[in-house]
């Protein structure tokens, strides 16, 4: 930890670290639903810190993480089979589809092009007007807004060669859908701060009144994390089930309403298929109709997902918290980022990539 970040200041993570200590006096569940916290919890070494009363149970914190396989073999078929212009954040292409992944689609012939910013795909579509180009829009609500300003500004320039392979994942819904699960077995949630920063808090305090579980809002840094688990324990430890947002400095309650505005004009709630999880009711986006002419799926005529190979990665129950990286008997074996099985040991936000990189596996 650093002394010049306030938020890596070694001293304070000590003084939280001896706060979580006196405060916990019995065994308790921490879930964190970000890719980003559960990164900086393996990297700073943080669960080794704390009670053993207390274990930290990774959620479903990565979009390309959940991104269904059937998702990527469409991607896949939109740049061989139609020859599109397919757009992807780096994260996606080392992500294995049925028989192989969007890397091997590029070596293949494929025009698979790495983007830094959805907004790229407006310059691309009008830089190739006899092209057709698919932007492969995946993300949470903190990605969602900007994929929905991509339809709106195409619409306005008239960009007609330009769709959007969703992969678009709502966060307090699918959180919902793992309290209501009867095998879920988590005392206290650290909702994500980025998230947060779009959603605002309204939807945790709900859930945290009906399922009687503490949520609090944490950031990215070691200090951040720390003292959501902290102030989590307290809750737990004073029978009390509130949203609590240590993270103000970042989110406020009612969220970034204008981000909102744009999503929900673009798109609406669908049903979702999570990856591991599988097809789950209102926990995803998909386009209105009045926007249904950027949509890929039924540019390509592809509305029925391929036949997927079943999976040996086991991160649908580390999501729900019923493993840990190190219980999949590939993990360090068979999987390894060089030579992933699933997409947590690809993405830079999985949390087996997360465990691979930080801790050790021998
Ligand atoms: S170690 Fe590999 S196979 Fe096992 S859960 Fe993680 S990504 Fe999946």
């Amino acid at each position: 930890m650093s002394l010049s970040n306030p938020y890596r200041n070694a001293e304070y993570g000590e003084k939280l670290v001896k706060a979580i200590h006196s405060v916990t006096t019995r065994p308790w569940r921490i879930m964190d639903v970000c890719g980003g916290q559960a990164h900086a919890i393996a990297k700073y070494n943080l669960e080794d810190r704390l009670p053993k009363e207390i274990q930290i149970i990774h959620g479903p914190g990565c979009p390309v993480c959940v991104t269904p396989q059937y998702t990527i073999d469409s991607a896949i078929q939109f740049a061989l089979k139609h020859q599109a212009i397919l757009l992807s954040f780096g994260d996606m292409l080392r992500v294995p589809g049925s028989d192989y992944d969007l890397l091997k689609a590029k070596s293949m012939g494929g025009d698979i092009r790495i983007i830094y910013s959805p907004l790229d795909a407006l310059r691309i579509a009008q830089e190739n007007p006899h092209r057709e180009v698919v932007l492969f829009a995946i993300g949470f609500e903190t990605t969602a807004p900007i994929h929905a300003q991509v339809v709106l500004e195409a619409d306005r320039l008239s960009i007609r060669n330009l769709s959007l392979l969703t992969a678009l994942f709502a966060v307090p819904p699918i959180i919902e859908h793992l309290c209501s699960l009867p095998d879920f077995k988590v005392d206290g949630i650290l909702a994500a701060g980025h998230v947060c920063a779009i959603t605002g808090l309204s939807e945790y305090n709900r859930l945290a009144e009906q399922y009687h579980i503490p949520f609090t809002v944490t950031g990215f840094e070691p200090v951040d994390i720390l003292l959501g688990i902290y102030t989590n324990i307290l809750q737990l430890e004073r029978k009390r089930y509130n949203v609590e947002n240590p993270y103000a400095r970042m989110v406020s309650h009612g969220g970034n309403s204008k981000a909102m505005t744009v999503l929900n004009k673009v798109f609406q709630p669908a049903t979702q298929e999570w990856r591991g999880l599988g097809s789950i009711p209102m926990t995803g986006f998909t386009l209105r109709r009045s926007f249904s002419a950027f949509d890929a799926c039924r540019r390509f005529k592809t509305l029925h997902p391929v036949n997927c190979k079943k999976e040996s990665c086991i991160a649908g129950e580390i999501m729900k918290g019923l493993a840990t990286p190190k219980s999949c008997p590939h993990f360090a074996i068979g999987c390894r980022p060089e030579l992933p099985l699933g997409a947590p040991m690809v993405s830079s936000e999985g949390v087996c990539a997360a465990y691979y990189r930080y801790r050790k596996h021998a």
